[in-house]
């Protein structure tokens, strides 16, 4: 039998050259981008005073299977990539399975996070179009590392729109963010005029990503055809990108003859298991191959699970264009729970449409069962996982554990989205105690689901 080494790496001449884009594959597309006051599509004339031009037309395109992925974001691509695929055999002995479990671990560039194959993508096209000024939001804040990163080596200027409570919790990302030349402000703040609403409602606000979108876009729009917003997350395009993950995690699983029965990943706008899934989905829908996707997700901002299939905006001051998805509605503020990335109320229409069709699963996952996982799997594979990751932890031990009972060798593939070395405040207060685990009751998601928008 093949020895399958700890960690695989494809040899520079392996790693994939194109872009994978699912929808091309989808017998039934992802609902458009509507107008919020025409309910029509979105034209590219309409949206790319938003967005950079190129990813608009990346945006609407359901139907190139294959986009080149340009050389000047490959080469920086090199400098951090191929990302390895891990061998798990330290937690399956642990785990005293008889399931084979590999990580794809995206952690090791300095956004500590998969972000960065979206935000190189992104700055490149920025600068491509003539922009000089990038405006952003972000939650964690590995996205606003991930393009400052990408900002800086592009030379152009970023603005980033930190959410308020996180910046509280992890203040040497601000510190990051700034050493690669970025501004950094906290949202909800007094620079923009929905910053300043939000403000006036609700004074001790800690924010939400909700917000933070809307004070980013409000600053690009405020300066002109220099600038254009930038977004980490749910959207097509970024999702395209992020298919690097997984296509480089099938070439690497096929050069050990192996192929997952079961994929998973966290999800929080749905980019790095969008991206991780892509070319297995598209094995599915091609009728060659059935593995089971699994998205996690955090019990307190339960989208997938609890959400309704709808069409909602993507921020709380209700100025982006309306995404047909699972939300539980742009007004919510999810609670404050440490999986900062993961506190979206929406999700990726991409990810929506396969969940809504039945072609992926959801779970969700209370917060301290995270935190044991992610503590076991720092044990005995030695990285110590994003929170946001320890979601898809959380749902591989279980697994793992189902394989022991039923005595079954699985193989299980998931996204190890991005390290937690700036996430000491979360695993403090899951070491003191303090954590609690929050779940929003039915009466709760129904006011919200009561502001959605009539479509
Ligand atoms: C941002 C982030 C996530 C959540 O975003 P997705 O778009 O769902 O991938 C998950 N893990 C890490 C490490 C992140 O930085």
């Amino acid at each position: 039998m093949k020895r399958i080494p700890y960690k695989t790496y494809l040899p520079e001449e392996k790693l994939p050259q194109m872009w994978y884009n699912v929808r091309a594959d989808m017998s039934e597309q992802p609902d458009p981008m509507i107008h919020p006051g025409t309910h029509e599509p979105m034209t590219l004339e309409q949206i790319a005073p938003i967005f950079v031009e190129e990813l608009c037309r990346q945006e609407l395109d359901d139907t190139t299977r294959y986009i080149d992925i340009p050389g000047e974001v490959m080469d920086y691509y090199k400098t951090y990539r191929p990302s390895p695929l891990c061998r798990a055999y330290h937690l399956e002995k642990a785990l005293d399975t008889p399931a084979k479990i590999y990580y794809k671990f995206e952690g090791n560039n300095t956004s500590g996070s998969h972000k960065l194959n979206s935000a190189i993508a992104q700055a490149y096209y920025a600068k491509q179009q003539g922009l000089e000024f990038l405006s952003t939001e972000t939650g964690a804040g590995q996205w606003g590392t991930a393009l400052s990163m990408a900002c800086a080596f592009m030379g152009l200027d970023l603005r980033v729109y930190m959410v308020k409570g996180s910046m509280q919790q992890k203040p040497y990302r601000k510190t990051v963010m700034e050493t690669y030349g970025a501004g950094v402000i906290a949202s909800p703040s007094d620079t923009t005029q929905v910053g300043r609403k939000i403000l006036d409602e609700n004074p001790g606000t800690i924010g939400s990503l909700g917000c933070a979108i809307s004070e980013a876009i409000e600053a690009a729009m405020g300066k002109g055809d220099s600038c254009r917003y930038a977004l980490g997350s749910v959207l097509n395009h970024v999702l395209l990108h992020q298919s690097i993950v997984g296509l480089e995690a099938k070439a690497a699983m096929e050069m050990l003859e192996e192929y997952p029965d079961v994929v998973i990943g966290c999800a929080g706008g749905g980019s790095n298991l969008g991206g991780m899934m892509s070319p297995f989905i598209q094995d599915r829908l091609l009728g060659r191959r059935s593995p089971v996707f699994i998205a996690v997700e955090p019990s307190s901002c339960p989208s997938l699970t609890r959400g309704r299939y709808s069409y909602d905006f993507g921020d709380t001051g209700c100025t982006t264009p309306l995404l047909k998805m699972y939300t539980i509605g742009s007004c919510y503020i999810p609670h404050p729970n440490h999986a900062g990335g993961l506190r979206f109320h929406g999700m990726s229409p991409i990810l929506s449409k396969l969940r809504h069709n039945g072609i992926i699963e959801a779970r969700a996952v209370p917060q301290k069962s995270v935190f044991e996982a992610a503590a076991l799997f720092a044990k005995y594979e030695t990285i110590l996982p994003a929170p946001e990751s320890s979601h898809a932890i959380r749902v591989v031990i279980d697994e793992a554990l189902r394989c022991k009972e039923a005595s079954e060798a699985k193989t299980i593939l998931f996204s190890l989205s991005g390290t937690g070395y700036f996430d000491m405040t979360a695993y403090n207060s899951y070491l003191d105690g303090s954590m609690t685990d929050y779940i929003p009751t039915d009466e709760d998601l129904e006011a919200s689901f009561a502001t959605l928008p009539n479509v």
